[in-house]
């Protein structure tokens, strides 16, 4: 095993130094797996009660009428995320589109769209019309207020129910921390969170942006109260497989209308061929639970190996995880840029080429991606990016396999052991 690392370029001391980590780590591993092995049994249960079978993969082209394959997926999706109805198509292009297109559908001119726990997502800005954009919210009339977090990263409860005006429509709620230093939540908080709003207005839509939390808990937010839940195939449950895609799940109202929008008013869901993608949708929503398992041991390996080294992590090396998302500052450019040489250097695509810093659209500073994926900008594979500013930090996510995750990380502190930028 050693030798076989020794090949690919991993120094004896980095692998000693990462394999006390991994021997440490065994009793949080064999949870995550547990975890796994709850999320695999809902998933094939989800599978069985829908009767998929081979004629599921069939796929259509043209008007789609009829997509068995890609109607029965939706109920299996609906099934195991304990929804009414959901929406999971290859036209949803990304999950920018496919929160953008249950806000859009779900919201009238005259309405309130409601953030209680702070900013959105960067690209939300621009549905929103926070950033004045052509086709946003605010250019149809739907008004937007925000409730920062309070300080310590709890809801502040009593700015909430006092933004819930008869306005108010819609409460859109962040599970993962995204780029953001606020704790991710969990789906026992979305859920006291979405029980007090519900609570001053029993009529709110309360929609949850689920990308990089899907399988991390055993619960999902439809279960604890959302009406709709919204992710990109390309991250979590797509288990990266699915070529492209994105999903809602929820009630089915909720369902019908991001569906006549999607499409057209009087077509709906019964239009949208599945042309050849629906199979990878399937195997990937099937290998899902353990692609997170493996994207998860990932996440906390490298925080307990960056932690220990005087890295500042977040989440760090203990503290329970709600999504796939690991934050590492590094300080310094060159360790930036050294973490993220060594993830692509240890990707099975692409792994003879050289991330470089450079002036990405829609940023200020320079970024510097690592990804060796499968398929294009798939974050459920091993990937990291992040800003040429300081702290210096990197967010890194993913991992289809933990020993891919492994070798990733360990080629990282390689490179940073090679640049003398650590000290084993
Ligand atoms: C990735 C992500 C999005 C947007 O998804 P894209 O597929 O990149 O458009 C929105 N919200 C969160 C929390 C995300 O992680």
């Amino acid at each position: 095993m050693e030798e076989l690392y020794q090949a690919l370029g991993i120094q004896k001391e980095v692998y000693g130094f990462g394999q006390q980590f991994e021997e440490k780590l065994k009793p949080r591993f064999a949870e995550l797996d547990k975890t796994a092995e709850y999320n695999q049994l809902k998933v094939i249960k989800a599978m069985q009660a829908h009767r998929v079978s081979a004629e599921c993969f069939m796929g259509t082209t043209g008007y789609g009428y009829n997509d068995l394959g890609r109607d029965t997926l939706e109920e299996v999706y609906a099934a195991c995320f304990h929804g009414e109805a959901a929406l999971v198509r290859p036209q949803i292009t990304c999950g920018t589109h496919a929160l953008a297109l249950a806000l859009m559908s779900n919201l009238r001119p005259g309405d309130e769209l409601l953030s209680p726990a702070g900013k959105p997502y960067d690209t939300l800005e621009e549905v929103i019309g926070i950033r004045p954009s052509k086709g946003s919210l605010a250019e149809y009339g739907v008004t937007y207020r925000q409730v920062d977090l309070l300080p310590d990263g709890s809801f502040d409860y009593g700015a909430i129910a006092a933004s819930i005006t008869e306005k108010t429509k819609l409460v859109a709620i962040q599970r993962s921390k995204g780029y953001q230093t606020r704790p991710t939540f969990s789906v026992a908080q979305i859920g006291e969170l979405i029980s007090f709003v519900k609570k001053i207005k029993p009529s709110l839509i309360c929609m949850v942006d689920n990308c990089y939390g899907e399988f991390v808990e055993r619960e999902e937010p439809l279960e604890a109260g959302s009406d709709m839940i919204v992710g990109s195939l390309i991250k979590n449950p797509g288990g990266g497989l699915a070529p492209i895609g994105g999903y809602i799940a929820g009630k089915k109202e909720c369902i019908e209308n991001a569906a006549y929008r999607l499409t057209s008013p009087g077509l709906g869901k019964e239009v949208g061929a599945s042309l050849g993608v629906t199979q990878s949708l399937y195997q990937g929503l099937f290998l899902a639970p353990t692609v997170v398992a493996a994207a998860l041991k990932s996440a906390i390996f490298a925080a307990n190996i960056y932690e220990s080294l005087g890295f500042p992590v977040i989440p760090d090396g203990s503290e329970s995880r709600h999504d796939i998302i690991q934050a590492v500052t590094l300080n310094s450019p060159e360790a930036l840029i050294a973490f993220c040489q060594g993830i692509q250097a240890a990707a099975p695509v692409d792994s003879h080429v050289t991330p470089e810093p450079w002036d990405m659209p829609g940023y200020d500073d320079k970024v510097i991606m690592a990804a060796g994926a499968f398929i294009q900008g798939s974050s459920i594979e091993l990937s990291a990016d992040g800003p040429l500013r300081p702290p210096y930090a990197a967010y890194f996510q993913g991992g289809l396999t933990w020993p891919h995750g492994k070798l990733g990380i360990l080629m990282s502190l390689q490179k940073l052991y090679e640049a003398g930028l650590v000290n084993l």
